[in-house]
């Protein structure tokens, strides 16, 4: 019997998630002259690829009743205690920071901080981080984070080969001792392959570096079994043969232990998890990557700089090669794009939180711990392998010992490492205590050890570090690692900072292929549920059955939304699932003999990472032109695909275009490049236009990526976590990735991409919960009012600014550009100043000359209401006006209120005021400024100043401050 109306929950999400009312959807229709969402749809997607069977995803639910389920999923969870090690450590993250950074949308809705000036906090968040990891690591240059420990390793690799050819060596061979993380090891092969690259893994006692074979080599310091070794000597005969040296190494150990600069090492990679990060069962973390002052052109990732705004105050932003990509193309340093922001901000400010002196005294407790662990151990017949260590030992033991002692384990949950060789291992972390080493010593002794005894053990133990491995150099000196160790202090400092970032709490961040969305609380919740933050990545898989059973059904919802046959969840962004897919792809062809097939064919119009990630899996990339009206030119397709027919592997597109628009070719394309032996890769982050209408696969893709931080509600963190899964048909599955420690992937896996086997999964729930809540229907809803609220305000502005490209019917998909050329000519406006002047009236600017220079970008989303989208068009026609008055001569062309944007509190207050317009005008353009204004923390930035100076540590602090 159905139920009557008043029984339906309340709490429904729809139309939470969904910004315009019923009411306002039929005025925005009536503008565009239609008479429904249905027939919107019909006026934008092609009928010939429009979905023709019914979603078997569930019906929407209501907000309660979906994180009860997802209650019950992470009871199948089990916390045990996991020393399990192998980079991954479980820590205390500082409750401050927990509510106030990773729970607090102020800082982890926005983007990557493309305009600087609205960005200050995360910026100087992340110039922390990065002073941080080049004080610990003794290297002076480090980046903003990468994906993780592994793939930081393997973008080391390509930084060596890059230096070493551009010392003018001709070198393929690459050594990794096998001491590094199998993870690690595993991850630089599968990166090794395509690029040529030869590698060798073994020993370095065994290493012969007589005969100048080798470009570069990987270390790893503390060891995975936990030896601290010295290097030195190594290193130097490294360097005589022109070798280059890459050290993993661990940021906590490092406050105790010199670091890899002062011995010698070119780059140091490692992940800064332990720092304040919950493991999440894998991810996300932040890795990082430092480096000497001459490889600087080399560096993979995001660098923020720090430069000066007009007024000569200081300002950060992004630095000249992070902004490269999209120009350097399949020459780029590498394909990274979305990073781990949000993580590297924790660590860093975990840093500033404690102090020198206070990360050294949780080091210190560790190794005392490990140390106290080893003598025991010792005194009972145990042999602890190489000293010495930091915070792992290994234990060499027969099978029978072993067996036993794992069971004793099993007996009290807690997680050991287990060795091929039935030697055992075991880290102790932030969490340990005497109690905990008590406690283990029993496991491996079989009985508890006597009071007085353990007292004489712990009174024996020295922690020092014997000379020359005992760190001697000072490191976090700054200011900002010793002002804010009081928790008000730190508050304060926290908001301080969040309050110079423009967020989605804020206003609408229209970036055009970002898809700045609603990251709902009820989505965000379970992210730091202790069921799913404190599992260890390679704890057993009887322990994360909630996670499995999330997975599955993420999978089977993600695969029933594209049409694939099945998913891989291990790319940690959209650049890591075109890594993924085209090694799939280029897997695909191998096998069937054809590895001649290395030509990726991609239309000018893509995005910087797609020939990034296509040059790191070896194939040459072959550009395809686009027409009039910003579609693949056919003609040149089908051109290129004949006269490279022997060679195609794969096209790459992104589908409804970059230009906005769905092309009604999408069939064709594909057909012509299966015609000619190639597979068709779609870039995914333009999802949002689909979920529901039509699905890649049924397009004709063979592999598409899914940003899971646009489509499907993971915030973006100010530039990262992000998760990027790939679906591949059928003929693709068995290519899928793999993983050393955790079984996953077929015989013919292309091996690991990434450290952890499921990517980042604690953020995994996030998409989870978007999809359970909104249902078949309200996914679909989604997706016509983000077509529908695209079209409305392309509409509204189109009479002020060309809207460049349309699809046959006039009308646009999700997203628009804004034509800015012509004015450029009549007012010497640009596009960059529109965008600044934006700041102005509260905005965040749309995608600046993306994918076409000198336009904007503008993605809406389904989440903005209609007031919303009115307020942003208001702004942009009234600064229309300010352009006309340039043009007619009311207003100079320089100095005007466009070059001058934007106006920070401290310029319009000055006692002296000189431009040629109000001081309102410059700050209260609007009415509902007037009402809530927010207020760049800096002027104009210079970034040609940035760009020829390049600092990227804590610049020196204002004592008055
Ligand atoms: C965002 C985006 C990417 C890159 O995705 P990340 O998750 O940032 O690595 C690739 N292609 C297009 C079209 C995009 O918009």
């Amino acid at each position: 019997m159905p139920q009557p109306n008043f029984l339906e929950p309340t709490d429904t999400f729809v139309p939470r998630h969904i910004g315009p009312t019923d009411s306002d959807i039929q005025e925005m229709l009536a503008t565009l002259s239609l008479p429904s969402l249905e027939s919107l749809v019909e006026a934008t997607v092609p009928s010939d690829i429009r979905l023709q069977t019914s979603l078997t995803v569930p019906s929407p639910r209501g907000e309660q009743q979906v994180l009860a389920e997802l209650r019950d999923m992470a009871g199948q969870n089990q916390v045990w205690r996991s020393l399990i090690g192998m980079g991954y450590y479980d820590c205390v993250t500082p409750l401050v920071i927990q509510r106030n950074i990773l729970e607090d949308p102020g800082w982890y809705t926005q983007y990557t901080p493309y305009q600087a000036e609205i960005a200050q906090g995360r910026l100087e968040a992340l110039v922390n981080f990065q002073t941080m990891v080049a004080d610990l690591t003794g290297l002076p240059l480090a980046n903003a984070s990468l994906l993780d420990e592994a793939t930081a390793a393997a973008e080391a690799m390509t930084m060596c080969a890059a230096m070493s050819r551009a010392a003018g060596h001709e070198r393929k061979k690459f050594f990794v001792s096998e001491n590094c993380h199998p993870q690690t090891i595993a991850v630089v092969q599968t990166r090794a392959e395509p690029l040529g690259i030869v590698l060798q893994i073994g020993a370095i006692q065994s290493l012969d570096l007589s005969r100048d074979e080798f470009f570069g080599l990987l270390l790893q310091y503390p060891s995975t079994d936990g030896y601290v070794g010295d290097y030195s000597e190594f290193i130097t005969r490294a360097h005589a043969s022109g070798v280059y040296v890459v050290v993993a190494t661990d940021l906590l150990a490092l406050t105790l232990l010199r670091s890899p600069g002062e011995f010698g090492a070119d780059v140091a990679v490692g992940s800064s998890q332990r720092f304040g990060v919950p493991l999440g069962f894998g991810g996300p973390h932040a890795a990082f990557l430092a480096t000497k002052e001459e490889f600087r052109r080399q560096m993979p990732g995001r660098i923020i700089g720090v430069s000066k705004d007009v007024t000569g105050r200081v300002a950060y932003r992004l630095s000249l090669q992070t902004r490269e990509q999209h120009i350097r193309r399949e020459k780029a340093t590498s394909n990274i794009c979305t990073a781990q922001v949000l993580l590297a901000v924790m660590a860093g400010m975990y840093a500033v939180y404690h102090g020198p002196a206070g990360l050294r005294r949780i080091a210190e407790r560790i190794h005392g711990l490990t140390m106290v662990l080893a003598e025991g151990l010792r005194r009972h017949g145990c042999v602890v392998g190489l000293e010495p260590v930091f915070d792992t030992l290994r234990v060499p033991l027969s099978p029978a010992q072993s067996e036993t002692i794992l069971n004793r384990a099993r007996q009290q949950k807690i997680n050991l490492r287990r060795y091929d060789d039935q030697s055992l291992g075991l880290s102790l972390d932030e969490w340990s205590t005497v109690e905990e080493v008590q406690q283990v010593l029993a496991l491996f002794v079989g009985h508890e050890i006597p009071a007085e005894e353990f007292t004489a053990i712990l009174a024996s133990v020295d922690v020092r570090y014997p000379a020359p491995l005992a760190r001697t150099s000072p490191y976090l000196t700054h200011p900002v690692f010793h002002r804010y160790h009081a928790e008000h202090e730190l508050l304060r400092y926290i908001r301080r900072l969040q309050s110079r970032d423009l967020s989605l709490v804020h206003s609408m961040i229209p970036l055009g292929s970002c898809t700045m969305k609603l990251n709902a609380t009820a989505e965000m919740l379970p992210v730091t549920w202790p069921e799913f933050g404190r599992l260890h990545p390679f704890a057993p898989s009887e322990q994360a059955q909630g996670y499995q059973a999330l997975f599955r059904q993420l999978e089977a919802w993600l695969a029933e939304l594209t049409g694939f046959a099945a998913l891989s969840l291990q790319p940690n962004a959209g650049s890591q699932g075109e890594y993924a897919g085209l090694m799939v792809i280029r897997a695909h062809h191998r096998h069937r003999g054809e590895t001649q097939r290395d030509v990726c064919l991609i239309p000018v119009s893509a995005h910087g990472t797609n020939p990034a990630s296509a040059s790191m899996c070896g194939m040459t990339v072959v550009p395809v032109a686009c027409d009039e009206r910003g579609n693949v030119d056919l003609n040149d397709l089908e051109a290129k695909a004949t006269q490279h027919r022997n060679r195609l592997a794969a096209l790459m597109i992104t589908y409804p275009s970059t230009h906005g628009v769905f092309e009604e070719g999408i069939r064709r394309m594909c057909q012509i490049v299966h015609t000619h032996g190639g597979q068709v890769y779609m870039d995914g982050a333009n999802m949002n236009a689909q979920v529901g209408l039509c699905r890649p696969a049924d397009l004709g893709a063979d592999v598409c990526h899914l940003n899971l931080h646009k489509t499907f509600c993971i915030p973006h963190g100010g530039g990262g976590p992000g998760m990027g899964p790939i679906g591949v048909a059928r003929h693709l599955v068995p290519f899928l990735p793999g993983h050393p420690v955790t079984k996953l992937g077929g015989p013919e896996s292309i091996g690991p991409i990434a450290a952890a086997p499921y990517g980042s999964p604690s953020i995994l729930t996030i998409s989870w919960v978007y999809i359970a809540l909104m249902g078949r229907e309200g996914l679909t809803k989604a997706t016509q009012v983000a077509i529908l609220n695209a079209n409305y305000m392309a509409k509204r502005l189109e009479k002020y600014y060309p809207v460049l490209y349309t699809g046959t019917r006039g009308l646009v998909a999700h997203e628009f550009i804004l034509d800015l050329r012509p004015l450029k000519e009549s007012s010497g406006v640009e596009a960059m100043d529109v965008a600044k002047r934006l700041m102005d009236y509260g905005f965040h600017a749309p995608t600046v000359s993306f994918p076409v220079a000198g336009t904007l970008m503008i993605e809406p989303t389904e989440s903005e209401v209609k007031a919303e989208l009115d307020r942003l068009c208001e702004a942009l026609i009234a600064i229309r006006g300010e352009i006309e008055s340039i043009a007619e001569g009311r207003q100079p062309r320089a100095g005007n209120v466009l070059k001058n944007a934007p106006h920070t509190a401290l310029s319009v207050t000055a006692a002296e005021w000189t431009k040629p317009y109000s001081r309102e005008q410059a700050a209260f353009p609007a009415p509902w400024v007037r009402d809530n204004k927010f207020w760049p923390s800096v002027g104009r930035i210079d970034e040609a100043y940035g760009d020829r100076h390049l600092f990227c540590t804590c610049p020196p602090m204002d004592p008055a401050s």
